[in-house]
């Protein structure tokens, strides 16, 4: 049965010695006003998390893969433990962590919130994605609902009495939303009547709580066709008295479950809305615009679960790699055993610090992001909300894809260092991968992710979220210069710096001739920025590391330990950013076939 410990010590590392998140937080009134910026605070609230995660529900994990949810007349039921651990934990206050305080919530900040979030996800990945949903439907409320709704919805988000669900996805459509057939009729008394199947609905139907808040896409009769017709509403399994109390129940109904590879624990609606109640949150026809707050938390949230799966399965794998005996090293390390670990070998080693490499690397990033979060949201000064939150907009589908991608690789690599025994399932590695992959792919694929990437968020502004990005890379370089410990990696840093922004503009005048070549080169583009990103990362890493052991601070081998992985990183992963120069620069060419000979398909092509 695998285990999880919170890798606190890591998450305290960037807080205090890499972030200095205290000092960060303490520019910000808001968090200062509500007194939740401090470092003692933070560390209380993360020793409670982790505490929770190890002893609530990763008991669940395994038990809950097992048995999965069921459903009958319309009738969810999660599989056993999973409901009372989730009144437990609103009970406790996790629902409402970073909620505002004028609803019930805590006021604590962002960056400990997601590190709270990355707790839940390596203990229970299915689990986490129930109350995950309803902090995004708090968040797409809270920025676009009426006061009066606000008043009577949020509070209850907050405190986990109700939850809340995404629904987007339709049979036919899942990436071009713009072809949503789901209805909206205008009852004229500031209601509306939905109708249209949803599908694939995360934490659709459950019985964790009294009421479901299911944000939906629909158009409203007469809307313009594609995204410019959709509109935000809010359909409330039970309608919702004025005052709060519930009423009768809403014709929106779990028709079936999705039998899935992974996040079987999760239970992933068909939902039927059959002249459904609801409410407009925002403009009418601006839904896109309000679903992107909700999404871009998912997204981060999302990403997070590439690194709480990964963490998870490297902390078994390491555990396995040291007590599992095979062949000999030389020489020997267990010379009155039989045989040796198998941590010994180099090739074991370097599946190990590949994964370990990959989750620090995510983990900074998610850190950076969050606080990033914060000062957009609550910093004084505009030029900083601004810069922050063009940082957010550029490197979050970065986050999304790349650690989506490096965590579902890193439980691959991780159930190969267990060999045979970590495709058997009681080892609980072969869970870890089926639950990894789904990141991939739901709140757009990672395909549609790089292509927001270049397409709206590097070219769409002529480069300058990118910019603002090699701006900072430039100026650690800058500023590191002459240090001759840091200067192996600064001189690989500056490089890939002016290299981004030259494949930035091979990518973009090819795209001005012929669109495909933005999409045939945006998968490894996000890949490079990604371990551009990481590399940046890396360095600042090692800068503390450094700092910490020239203080004597290191008896233990922890920060020696950071340095090593960085080292690694830069030796042995982020290389790939060669050949996927070279693949980016190969352009579309090669993807641009005879489409008779290659798949078989005749037609006559009609430009628009
Ligand atoms: C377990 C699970 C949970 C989910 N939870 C939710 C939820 O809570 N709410 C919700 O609304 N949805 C949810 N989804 C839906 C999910 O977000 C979609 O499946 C996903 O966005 C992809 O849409 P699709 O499946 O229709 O694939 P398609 O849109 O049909 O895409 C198929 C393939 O084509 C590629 N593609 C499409 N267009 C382009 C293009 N222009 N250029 C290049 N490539 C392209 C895609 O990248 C993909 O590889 C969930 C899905 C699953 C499986």
């Amino acid at each position: 049965m695998p285990t999880y410990k919170a890798p606190l010590r890591d998450m305290r590392f960037l807080l205090k010695d890499v972030f200095q998140a205290e000092r960060a937080l303490s520019e910000l009134p808001y968090y200062v006003g509500h007194e939740t910026h401090s470092a003692d605070l933070a560390d209380q609230i993360l020793d409670e998390a982790a505490r929770f995660a190890s002893n609530v529900i990763q008991p669940l994990n395994m038990s809950g893969d097992a048995e999965g949810c069921s459903v009958s007349n319309g009738v969810v039921t999660t599989p056993a433990g999973f409901k009372e651990a989730f009144k437990q934990f609103a009970a406790a206050g996790w629902t409402g962590l970073d909620g505002d305080p004028e609803y019930g919530g805590q006021g604590v900040p962002h960056v400990i919130g997601n590190a709270v979030s990355e707790m839940m996800i390596g203990a229970n990945t299915a689990w986490s994605m129930y109350p995950g949903l309803s902090h995004g439907a708090y968040t797409a409320l809270k920025a676009y609902a009426s006061d009066e709704t606000k008043n009577i919805y949020l509070p209850k988000l907050l405190a986990g009495e109700w939850t809340g669900t995404m629904c987007l996805t339709e049979p036919h459509c899942g990436t071009d939303l713009g072809l949503l057939r789901t209805k909206a009729a205008d009852n004229g008394d500031g209601t509306f009547n939905i109708s249209g199947t949803k599908i694939f609905i995360s934490a659709g139907e459950h019985d964790f709580a009294d009421n479901i808040v299911h944000l939906v896409l629909a158009r409203i009769e007469g809307a313009p066709a594609g995204t410019k017709g959709i509109s935000l509403f809010l359909v409330p399994k039970f309608l919702v008295n004025t005052d709060g109390s519930l009423g009768e129940r809403n014709p929106v109904v779990c028709a079936s479950l999705e039998h899935k590879m992974g996040i079987k624990a999760n239970a992933t609606a068909v939902l039927n809305f059959d002249g459904a109640r609801g409410i407009l949150v925002g403009q009418p026809n601006k839904g896109m615009q309000a679903m992107f707050i909700m999404m871009n938390g998912a997204r981060l949230g999302t990403a997070m679960q590439g690194l709480g799966l990964g963490e998870a399965a490297y902390q078994n794998a390491l555990a396995y790699a040291k007590d599992r005996i095979q062949m000999r090293h030389e020489p020997r390390l267990t010379p009155a055993e039989p045989a040796d670990p198998i941590i010994g070998y180099p090739d074991v080693r370097r599946m190990l610090m590949t994964v370990k490499a990959y989750n620090e690397g995510a983990r900074a990033l998610t850190f950076w992001l969050s606080l990033q979060l914060d000062v957009e949201h609550h910093h004084p000064d505009a030029a900083k909300r601004e810069e922050a939150a063009d940082i957010v907009a550029l490197l979050t589908p970065v986050a999304k894809a790349f650690m989506t991608d490096n965590g579902f690789q890193g439980t691959v690599l991780a159930q190969q260092v267990f060999g045979g025994h970590g495709y058997i399932k009681e080892w609980g590695m072969e869970q870890f991968v089926r639950d990894a992959r789904i990141g991939q792919i739901y709140e757009g694929t990672n395909g549609i992710q790089a292509l927001d990437l270049i397409g709206r968020k590097v070219l769409g502004d002529g480069g300058k979220k990118l910019q603002k990005l090699s701006g900072l890379l430039a100026s650690f370089v800058e500023e590191n210069e002459g240090n001759e410990d840091l200067a192996p990696m600064l001189e690989v840093l500056g490089k890939a710096a002016q290299q981004a922004g030259t494949l930035t503009m091979v990518i973009g005048q090819k795209a001005m001739q012929n669109p495909d070549e933005a999409n045939a080169a945006a998968v490894d583009y996000l890949r490079y920025i990604g371990h551009v990103t990481y590399a940046y990362l890396f360095a600042l890493m090692s800068k503390a590391a450094l700092e910490q052991i020239a203080l004597g601070n290191d008896k233990e081998g922890f920060y020696k330990a950071k340095l090593q992985t960085a080292q690694f990183y830069y030796a042995k992963l982020f290389p790939e950013t060669k050949a996927l120069a070279a693949t980016i620069k190969a352009g579309n060419d090669t993807l641009a076939v005879d489409d008779a000979a290659m798949f078989g398909i005749e037609r006559e092509l009609v430009h628009a």
